[in-house]
């Protein structure tokens, strides 16, 4: 199949482009496109062949469920059950953005789209590409994110074609995204919301809306007989093709451990941020952004990931972002990278911590 990659300029959006992209979506075929998370992967979410082949061209199992995404309000009163007051009062407050619900589905959302589940995820994307496409794709898109199994989320459209060309008809590029780590997931069909997957929303900005709020036990239990709630949490992924381990302490400690593994190999990655990055002595050392600013941490994380599997490095040594606001989900996504590889050398012990894998 030939894989065509069309430029949309934001500015000036082609509704030509974006109309044929959402017929290819209405005929059951997948087109890939920007959200203000990462590219999505997207099939009309009510037709379950459509659905079928997203599975097939990411070679994602198939009891990981999609998040369908709509374009308005009135498209989730059409899908679910019955909508409580307080996923209410979150859409109002984070709809149109990167909050993905779970609620109870009406019958007419296919099991091939909710992985056999009787719930469904819904997001509302802010991305204007993303939301005219929806429009255009007949209302409901089911859309994981457009990589392939196992790999790091495209954040770019180049990234989409690196992993897609040649298993679905159309990209359109939209440039990079903005945020770069997949939604926040909260559960609503239990009595409080819980968070199945961190995201740029917190925990914090849900419960100041909400009251109460929680994360799933099996996120961060180190009790293993835990599973986390969402499917898709409990593969390894984003995993980079070399040996990634994440170094904590303080940036003293930090930076003189990985220099002291590196001896200047180019075989070996170093993750650092601004602040460090003159410090580090050798190595195929990469610099994903400043601790000053969390997002720009989060959105060169898996683009990071992917520069390291084309300079075919052996083995990552990554510092630690445990940053305020975001630092929960860029950790989330960090240590399944890295496998749950995490050393700890402040007050320098030699053991490796192990963590429970989500
Ligand atoms: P992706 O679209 O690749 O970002 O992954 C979607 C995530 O949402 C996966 O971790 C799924 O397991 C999770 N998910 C989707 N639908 C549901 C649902 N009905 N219940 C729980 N988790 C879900
Ligand atoms: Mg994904």
């Amino acid at each position: 199949m030939q894989t065509e990659l069309v430029k949309i300029d934001r500015a000036n959006m082609s509704l030509d482009i974006i109309k044929k992209a959402g017929e290819i979506l209405r005929a059951g075929g997948l087109v890939a496109f920007p959200t203000e998370t990462v590219y999505g992967l997207g099939a009309d979410a009510l037709n379950e062949g459509a659905a079928r082949k997203i599975y097939a061209a990411k070679g994602r199992p198939s009891d990981n469920p999609l998040i369908v995404h709509i374009a308005d309000m009135e498209a989730l009163d059409q899908i679910v059950d019955m909508v409580p007051e307080e996923a209410k009062a979150l859409a109002k407050a984070f709809w149109p953005g990167p909050l993905t619900m779970i609620f109870h589905k009406k019958e007419c959302v296919p099991y091939g789209t909710t992985g056999g589940l009787s719930t469904v995820a819904v997001r509302m994307p802010s991305d204007e590409i993303a939301r005219e496409l929806i429009r255009q794709g007949g209302g409901y898109i089911a859309a994981p994110s457009a990589n392939v199994s196992g790999r790091p989320s495209p954040t770019t459209a180049q990234h989409v074609y690196e992993d897609m060309n040649g298993r679905i008809p159309m990209i359109l590029d939209g440039g990079p995204v903005q945020i770069g780590l997949e939604s926040t997931i909260v559960d609503l069909t239990e009595e409080r919301p819980v968070i199945l997957r961190p995201g740029y929303i917190t925990l914090s900005m849900i419960r100041s809306i909400t009251g109460e709020a929680e994360v799933d036990r099996g996120l961060i239990a180190d009790d293993s007989s835990v599973r986390p709630k969402a499917p898709g949490m409990k593969y390894r992924h984003y995993a980079p093709k070399a040996e990634l381990q994440i170094v904590e302490g303080s940036m003293e400690q930090v930076v003189s451990y990985i220099n002291g593994k590196c001896s200047g190999s180019p075989r070996t990655g170093v993750i650092c941020t601004e602040e460090t990055r003159e410090r580090y002595l050798g190595g195929n050392v990469k610099c994903i952004g400043s601790r000053k600013d969390e997002l720009s941490i989060a959105s060169h994380l898996f683009a990071i990931l992917r520069e390291f599997d084309e300079d075919h490095v052996e083995r990552i040594y990554s510092e630690s972002f445990d940053t305020p606001e975001l630092g929960q989900a860029i950790m989330n996504r960090l240590l399944k990278a890295a496998g749950h590889q995490k050393i700890d050398v402040s007050g320098w012990s030699g053991t490796i911590k192990q963590r429970k894998p989500v």
